[in-house]
This record gives structure tokens, sequence and C-alpha cells, in this order.
């Protein structure tokens, strides 16, 4: 994706709902200004500010980050997350390739209720936090996890760590 994509879509987004950059923020948790600097393309996203839009708008994430043709995008916290699947409302899933710098302990707010995540270690081991504790997930293995808590990817070792990553909305 090109670095004005999120800004894009979110604009889009927002005007498409009738919402003002005030409601926007009400309804998100993310400040009028934050909105404002994203939209002019002034500041980009972190991860943890993304999931709240997409829990505000009741939108997957894919549907801030993607455009066709589908390419990774490289957050400022070392984490890139690369669309495979975009959001299937049919399926009511989406999946990501999300690439883990060495040492990246990466903790998520608590998805939408309901939320499920399946992930797969593709090349290398990290460990998974949910039902509050880390634990471990070796390369080639998978979890699947309630997402509507808190939880995190830790990549503990000295090389960059992937991971499938499939996240259902149930309906
Ligand atoms: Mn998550």
């Amino acid at each position: 994706m090109t670095d004005d994509t999120i800004q894009i879509n979110l604009k889009a987004i927002r005007k498409q709902a009738g919402l003002s950059l005030s409601a926007t923020a009400t309804l998100t948790g993310v400040s009028k200004a934050m909105l404002g600097q994203i939209e002019r393309g002034e500041s980009s996203p972190t991860i943890a500010t993304l999931w709240k839009l997409s829990k505000g708008f009741k939108l997957p994430l894919s549907a801030l980050i993607t455009e066709p043709p589908v390419a990774g995008h490289h957050f400022k916290e070392s984490i890139t997350v690369q669309t495979l699947f975009a959001f299937d409302a049919a399926l009511g899933s989406e999946t990501f390739i999300v690439g883990l710098a060495a040492g990246l302990s990466h903790e998520s707010a608590a998805h939408r209720k309901g939320v499920i995540e399946d992930i797969f270690a593709i090349d290398g081991d990290l460990e998974i936090y949910f039902d509050g504790k880390w634990r471990p997930l070796s390369q080639g293995n998978s979890l699947r996890i309630a997402a509507d808590q808190p939880h995190g990817y830790r990549n503990l070792g000295p090389f960059p760590v992937h991971i499938h990553n499939t996240i259902h909305y149930p309906s």
C-alpha cells in the first residue's frame, strides 16, 4: 500500500458515515487532533490507534489499511502487516501476515466482543499473551485465542518472525 492509504481510507469511512472529527473522536476514542493529523498525512497511526478506529467504526482492520494491489505496511513500532485476504463479509474474517522485528513486544487492546484470532508461526519462535500470561508458540505451530481481551505478540529471538494471522468477527 502507499503511505497515504490509511489517510484516504479514514477520510472516506468518516465521510461515508457522515461523522465530524469530533463525533469520530467520541466514537473511536482517538483524539480529534490525532484524527486530523492522520487525515492530513501529518501522522502515521500506530496499530493500537488503528484498532481503536476499527472497533469504533465496527469495521475490520483491512478496511483501514488495504488498497489493491495488496502490499505490506510498515508501522513505526517495527511491525509489518501485509493483507493476505481482505475482510470478506460472508466469511466474517480477514487474514494478514504480520512481521515482528527481533526483540519486539507488541500488546493489543481487546478487540470487540467475540473476536477470535488464529495465529500460525511461519518462520520462527515467538510468545503469545492471552488469558493473563505469555505462552510459547514455536515455528510451525498454531494457536486460536479469544482476542476480545488484552493480548500480545512477543519475539525475543535475534531474527524477525512472521505469523499468519486470521481474525474472525462473528456476526
Ligand atoms: Mn489482535
